[in-house]
C-alpha cells in the first residue's frame, strides 16, 4: 500500500473512467521503496495526448512530441505522458521518431534503467515491475542496470550515462547500497565520448541533481574513476593527484575540492562554486624549497570556471554570481572598523553571506576538525559593523556629485566619480571625516594631485 496524494489518484481515475489504461510511473515510485520523498509524480497511460487534453479542464501540451501534457489538478502540475516506443536509432531508421498506441511493457522497453521501470495503479493497488527491483529496494539496495542492452541504450541517448550517477545519488540520500551492474558500467566505460553529443543544458540540469544531493563527492568520485567526469568537466578532473604541500592540507586538490562541494550547503550556486572554486589550482602548482603554493591560481579557477559555465550554458546572472564568489573566496579576516568596511564593500554586502559559507565548507573540506571561531569571530564584527551601517556607499557621503562639480568646477565625467571614490575610501578610513566641512577640505586636497590644471 503507498499512500498517493490525492490529486495523483484523481487523475488515474479520470483516464481509467474512461476506458484507459493508466499508471503511476517512474522516479517516484523508486523513491518511495528507499524510503525518500518524492519529487515529481508521473503517470504513463494509453490514451493520446489529445484525449488527455480534452479529459482534464486545464491542461498544457509541454512536450507533445514525446507525448506528454501537463495537467492541472488542485493546483498541482503533473506531467501525463502517452505509452511509446523509440524507434531503433542504432539502426538509423529515422531517429527521434516516437510510435504511440503501444502497450506498458512496450513502453518500459524505452525507459532508462530497472529501477526506474516500475509502475503502480492505485485504483487496483496493483504493481508491475518486470525487473523485480521492489525486494532490492525494499532492503535498501538499489541496482544501476540498465534496461535491455546497455550499449544501445547509451548510445541512443548518452545523458543516460549521468543519470546512472544521479541513480547513485538518490540512493545516497538513504545510505542504501549500490549494486553496479557490469555490463552497464563496462557500457558507460567504453562510450563516455557520447556525452558530448547531448545538449548542454540536459548535461547541466543532470548534473545540477547529482551536486544537491547529500553525497555529490561520491558521485563525482566514481564519476571520475569511471572517466565520465574528465569527459564533461575536464577542468576539474585533472586536480586528481595535484599534491598540496602544507602539513594542514591532507588531500590533493581534486578530492579538497570534492569535500568542500559534500560540505557547502545545498544549493545551485553554492555548490556549483565550491566544484570550480579551486580548479586552476592544477595549473599554477610550484614548489620552492619543500614549500608547495598557488599563488595567483584563483585568477585561473575564475578564467576555467567561466569556461565551465559558458558552456554549459548558464544564465548569465548565475555565472556573475559563482564567478564573483570564486574571485573573492581568499579573502583574510580584517579586524579594524575600516578593514571590515573595505572589505564589505570590495565583495558586496549581498555576497557576504554566501563567502562566510563558502570559507566555511573550505575550511572543513581542509580538516574537519578545524577551529571554526576565528571565521565566527570574523562574521559577528562584520554584522556589527552591518549594524551601524555606516557610509558602505557613495549615497552616504555627506557631499554629492553636484558638491564636486561646483566646487572643482568641473562638468559631469568620470572624474566626478574618482573624487566621490576618493572620498569614500577615506571615509571609510575615518568614519569621523564624513562631514560636509572635512570632505571639501579632502576633496582640494585630491583635486592638487589628481586634476591637471587647466
Ligand atoms: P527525478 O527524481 O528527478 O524526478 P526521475 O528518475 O523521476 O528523476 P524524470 O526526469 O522525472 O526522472 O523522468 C521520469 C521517468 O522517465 C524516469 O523514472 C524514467 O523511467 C524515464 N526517463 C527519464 N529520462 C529518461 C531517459 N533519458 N531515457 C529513458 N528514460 C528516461
Ligand atoms: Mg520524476
Amino acid at each position: 500500500k503507498i499512500m498517493l496524494p490525492n490529486f495523483v489518484y484523481q487523475a488515474v481515475k479520470t483516464l481509467q473512467e474512461k476506458g484507459y489504461a493508466a499508471w503511476v510511473v517512474g522516479g517516484a515510485l523508486r523513491d518511495y521503496w528507499l524510503g525518500l520523498e518524492a519529487k515529481d509524480w508521473d503517470i504513463a497511460t494509453n490514451a493520446f495526448p489529445e484525449e488527455v487534453m480534452s479529459l482534464f479542464e486545464r491542461a498544457i501540451p509541454t512536450g507533445l512530441k514525446f507525448g506528454t501534457v501537463t495537467v492541472m489538478i488542485e493546483g498541482h502540475a503533473l506531467e501525463i505522458t502517452t505509452f511509446r516506443q523509440e524507434k531503433d536509432y542504432t539502426l538509423k531508421r529515422k531517429p527521434g521518431q516516437v510510435n504511440f498506441g503501444v502497450s506498458l511493457e512496450e513502453d518500459f522497453k524505452r525507459r532508462d534503467f530497472t529501477v526506474n521501470a516500475l509502475a503502480y495503479d492505485p485504483v487496483a493497488q496493483k504493481w508491475y515491475d518486470p525487473y523485480q527491483v521492489i525486494p532490492k529496494l525494499k532492503c535498501k539496495l538499489l541496482e544501476i542496470k540498465a534496461v535491455g542492452n546497455p550499449i544501445e541504450r547509451f548510445e541512443e541517448d548518452p545523458l543516460r550515462m549521468l543519470r546512472a550517477f544521479y541513480l547513485m545519488s538518490r540512493a545516497g540520500a538513504v545510505g542504501a547500497k549500490i549494486y553496479w551492474d557490469k555490463a552497464t558500467l563496462k557500457a558507460i566505460s567504453s562510450s563516455l565520448g557520447k556525452i558530448l553529443r547531448v545538449s548542454a543544458e540536459r548535461i547541466r540540469e543532470e548534473l545540477t541533481k547529482i551536486l544537491l544531493g547529500p553525497n555529490p563527492d561520491q558521485c563525482l568520485r566514481k564519476m571520475q574513476q569511471v572517466g565520465l567526469l574528465e569527459v564533461i568537466l575536464p577542468e576539474v578532473s585533472r586536480n586528481q593527484g595535484v599534491i598540496q604541500g602544507n602539513q594542514s592540507y591532507k588531500l590533493d586538490v581534486f578530492e579538497h575540492i570534492l569535500a568542500v562541494v559534500r560540505e557547502i550547503s545545498p544549493s545551485p550556486h553554492l555548490r556549483w562554486t565550491a566544484l570550480l572554486h579551486d580548479i586552476g589550482k592544477f595549473a599554477c602548482r610550484k614548489e620552492e624549497e619543500k614549500n608547495i603554493h598557488f599563488y595567483g591560481h584563483e585568477k585561473v579557477s575564475v578564467e576555467l570556471a567561466r569556461l565551465v559555465l559558458e558552456r554549459l550554458k548558464f544564465s548569465r546572472e548565475f555565472r556573475e554570481k559563482v564567478l564573483h564568489l570564486i574571485s573573492h573566496h581568499l579573502f583574510s579576516y580584517p579586524t579594524t572598523p575600516a578593514g571590515l568596511r573595505r572589505f564589505l564593500r570590495r565583495v558586496g554586502p549581498e555576497a557576504v553571506e554566501d563567502l562566510l559559507e563558502l570559507r566555511r565548507a573550505d575550511i572543513l573540506g581542509t580538516d574537519p576538525q578545524a577551529d571554526l571561531s576565528p571565521l565566527e569571530e570574523f562574521s559577528q564584527r562584520l554584522k556589527k559593523i552591518q549594524q551601524e551601517s555606516l557610509a558602505f556607499s557613495l549615497k552616504n557621503l555627506a557631499i554629492n556629485g553636484y558638491d564636486v562639480m561646483e566646487h572643482l568646477n568641473l562638468s559631469p565625467g568620470p572624474a566626478v566619480g574618482k573624487a566621490l571614490n576618493y572620498l569614500l575610501e577615506k571615509v571609510l578610513e575615518d568614519p569621523s571625516l564624513n562631514t560636509r566641512e572635512a570632505l571639501l577640505g579632502e576633496l582640494k586636497r585630491w583635486a592638487t594631485t589628481h586634476l591637471q590644471q587647466k
